[in-house]
């Protein structure tokens, strides 16, 4: 089992797609294990995309992540990282193969409606940028038997 985080960018709660976008990694297995909404501050966006700081464009993107409230998860499930980065597509929303969902709903490099952890360590690293380990809920999914087999858990 993996966890991974994912936020609904500020895009995505003004367009009200929060719940089409949740409901895509619901149905494909995934366990909710946290969630909120909140307004992301500039020191908040510096630390999460501490490795665009530098770039000629990240006061784009500080504008943009800032500009209005997301809603922050955890996601988790088995390979849960990569399966989570694959459904979310590439980067700009034109580039985007159809059927993720950057490819479906949207069309900018900026506003694409999702990010997801893109490793491990990045997955660690962010999860705790977000979440204090008292706001994860572990659970028992009681549909998990449905969704592996005894063998894949
Ligand atoms: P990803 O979210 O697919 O991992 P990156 O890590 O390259 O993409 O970039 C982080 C985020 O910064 C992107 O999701 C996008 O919102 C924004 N971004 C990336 N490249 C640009 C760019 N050239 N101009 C403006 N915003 C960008
Ligand atoms: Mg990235």
């Amino acid at each position: 089992m993996e966890r991974t985080l994912v936020l609904l960018k500020p895009d995505c709660v003004q367009r009200r797609l929060v719940g089409r976008v949740l409901a895509r990694f619901e149905e494909k297995g995934f366990n909710l294990m946290a969630m909120k909404l909140l307004r992301v501050t500039p020191e908040l966006a510096r630390r999460h995309y501490a490795e665009h700081v530098q770039k000629g464009w990240y006061p784009h993107l500080e504008a943009f992540i800032t500009a209005s409230p997301l809603v922050a998860a955890i996601v988790e499930g088995p390979e849960a990282i990569r399966v989570v980065r694959e459904m979310v597509g590439a980067t700009n929303g034109l580039k985007a193969a159809p059927g993720t969902i950057r490819g479906d709903l949207g069309s900018s490099h900026q506003m694409n409606l999702v990010h997801a952890s893109d490793g491990p360590e990045a997955a660690a690293r962010e999860i705790a940028i977000f979440f204090k380990p008292d706001e994860i809920h572990a659970y028992e999914p009681t549909l998990e038997c449905w969704f592996h087999a005894a063998d894949e858990r």
